[in-house]
């Protein structure tokens, strides 16, 4: 903002001068206003939420420059380009810049002229650094991620402890800690470590109702997978989850073999190799990532269409969190998970071996469970990850699996019953598909050998097909009855659990999985009808983006830093004639309707040109 002429402005005249927006959204408005009152804020709001706009608006409108500490280099020049575009002069102080960069940077922030100063945690805790911004006018300090500061969240970032000396190096300076991490052990750490007793806590809501979920039995995962690439992802980018490095190698080489645009991405990559693929992933390809949950912070590409889990995570708050970086732009986006009782049972016998304190084996061990319990909900999927964090629904959300197909239920008791025998009577030493094979009375080389066909309950189970029998042991295992007993998959009771079953007490409600052909076309459908727009507006729409690309190849950046797919979407249904009807359309500020004002009437005008 040259000569600082935001300061004078009111954070609701600078929402719509500067970012082009109308309205507030959610909370930030509240956030916002404690801010210009000099109050510090905790800010739990989910990904997309719009986090950024409750520490750049105040840091614009109140005296001094905004001080933003962020944990990643990528996520900083995200920051970074998006706000230059707006118009502000924003910059970033971290270890990859270049000696002359830095000295440049050093005179601007000596002399004033920087309105926002993105800084990593190391940076702004070296001496030197610290010593100068003390000196200088600070409107407020922003931490990013705040939930990197909790060894109970999943990035846990030693250098982010340190931060706790802001309060008094700059006291009186009003601070906003944002996260995405919805979870309370996490949040009161956070308090804590960063000495904010008073902060005005604001959780948003983390219902995403642009997120349609999803969780299928695995049958035959790379089909599955197929499928759900063919059917839920035509643009922008996919990301597949895997539970190890081999598997991310295995899949993404696969699915290249099948003509898709596949990377793999661990922490096993060379900082080269790690680059490479991030600087191809936000330069806006259509692309799939096949990742460890390695691919993580900072990943802030808009258009993340599917997010696959091949191996159930091991917590809602994980699951969820990786499943935030779909649909950050508001638009549609699926989230597929993929299970099977073998996962289920490993990770309970592994959590059970590792070598970890009770008090934590305690905790995981209850998000291992709510993890679980989710993924054979036959409830609203959406109400049920909700809950897990303590929110509550009050209506089903409509489009997860289970609201839209809803599933029946029988009770299971006599099935259970004959699984359990036949795991018993086997010697638990077996997994669930010679389980399966043993009850329908299958004749192969394994049964021969440890003479199976022998047993009383060879065969009890015909009526059914192979695959009605893994489910109802994939569904045992996740109520606890069956486990593993073993290193090598083999099923056992869990006598406790088993007990009443055998015994025939009660009821046990079990699912009966959906048609998944059926389930797969349905979703087919939904796909193809969701764009709105007439042919004509489509042609406009497609020229808009060629120009964003190019426009975006010549700046050297994303080209979602210059107009979101929404913007473009929203300008080929508003065929603006003047910069002044432009001026309208949300997400197009002053500085950018300067900018590209003339070049996107011109293209509305004559599309073909
Ligand atoms: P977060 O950091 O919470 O993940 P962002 O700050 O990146 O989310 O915002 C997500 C998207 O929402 C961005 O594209 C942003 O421009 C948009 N956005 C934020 N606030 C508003 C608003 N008040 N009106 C319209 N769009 C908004
Ligand atoms: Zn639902």
């Amino acid at each position: 903002m040259p000569d600082h002429d935001t300061e004078m402005m009111s954070p609701r005249d600078v929402l719509k001068s500067v970012f082009g927006f109308d309205h507030f959204r959610g909370l930030q408005e509240e956030a916002i206003n404690a801010l210009m009152r000099g109050e510090d804020v905790l800010l739990l709001m989910p990904t997309g939420g719009g986090k950024s706009l409750c520490y750049q608006l105040p840091a614009l409108c109140r005296p001094g420059m905004g001080l933003v500490v962020s944990p990643l280099i990528a996520l900083m020049e995200d920051q970074v380009a998006g706000l230059r575009q707006a118009g502000v002069r924003a910059a970033a102080l971290h270890s990859e810049l270049a000696y002359e960069e830095r000295l440049v940077l050093w005179e601007q922030l000596r002399r004033s002229e920087i309105d926002i100063l993105f800084i990593s945690p190391e940076r702004l805790l070296a001496s030197a650094t610290l010593e100068f911004l003390k000196k200088c006018s600070l409107s407020l300090i922003a931490i990013d991620e705040a939930h990197c500061v909790s060894a109970w969240g999943h990035d846990f970032r030693p250098e982010y402890r340190e931060l706790s000396i802001l309060v008094t190096h700059f006291p009186g300076i009003p601070r906003i800690a944002l996260t995405a991490t919805a979870d309370e052990r996490t949040r009161l750490d956070l308090l804590k470590v960063l000495d904010m007793p008073r902060a005005l806590v604001l959780t948003a809501s983390f219902h995403r109702p642009n997120l349609y979920l999803e969780a299928q039995p695995k049958y035959s995962e790379t089909r599955q997978l197929i499928t759900a690439l063919e059917t839920k992802f035509t643009e922008g980018a996919a990301i597949i989850y895997c539970g190890s490095r081999r598997r991310t190698e295995r899949i993404s080489a696969f699915l290249n073999e099948k003509g898709y645009t596949a990377l793999p991405f661990h922490a096993g990559l060379s900082p080269l190799e790690k680059k490479a693929l991030l600087t191809r992933f936000r330069s806006g390809e259509s692309l799939i990532v096949v990742a460890t949950i390695a691919f993580g912070m900072g990943i802030d590409r808009p258009d993340v269409r599917l997010v696959v889990h091949m191996d159930m995570p091991h917590s809602p708050e994980a699951y969820y969190q990786q499943i935030g970086r779909a649909g950050r732009d508001g638009e549609r986006a699926q989230a597929l998970l993929l299970y099977g009782g073998d996962d289920v049972a490993r990770a309970r016998y592994w959590l059970d071996q590792a070598a970890v304190p009770d008090s934590e084996r305690h905790v995981m061990r209850s998000r291992l469970e709510k993890m679980i319990a989710l993924t054979e909900t036959v409830h609203c999927r959406t109400k049920t990850v909700l809950a897990c964090f303590g929110e509550e629904m009050e209506v089903s959300c409509g489009h997860c699996d289970n609201c839209r197909y809803p599933v029946a239920t029988f009770n299971g008791i006599e099935a259970a019953q004959k699984v359990m025998s036949a795991i018993y009577r086997s010697g638990e030493r077996f997994g669930s598909v010679l389980i399966a094979h043993i009850l329908r009375g299958r004749r192969n080389e394994v049964i021969e050998r440890y003479q199976l066909d022998k047993l009383s309950v060879f065969g009890i189970g015909k009526e059914k097909s192979e695959l009605w029998w893994r489910m109802i042991i994939r569904q045992l295992v996740a109520n606890g009855a069956v486990k593993l007993g073993n290193d090598h998959g083999g099923l056992a009771l869990d006598r406790e659990k088993a007990r009443p079953l055998l015994r025939g007490e009660g009821e046990l409600s079990l699912k009966e999985d959906n048609n998944l052909a059926q389930t797969y076309g349905r979703f087919a459908e939904a796909v193809r009808t969701e764009t709105n727009l007439t042919s004509y507006e489509q042609i406009l729409f497609a020229a808009l983006k060629d120009w964003r690309r190019e426009e975006a190849r010549e700046q050297d950046i994303p080209p979602y830093i210059i107009f979101h797919d929404a913007v473009l979407r929203d300008i080929a249904l508003a065929k603006p004639r003047t910069l002044s009807e432009l001026g309208v359309v949300k997400g197009v500020g002053k500085s950018k309707l300067e900018r590209y004002g003339k070049a996107v009437v011109d293209i509305i005008e004559n599309p073909q040109a």
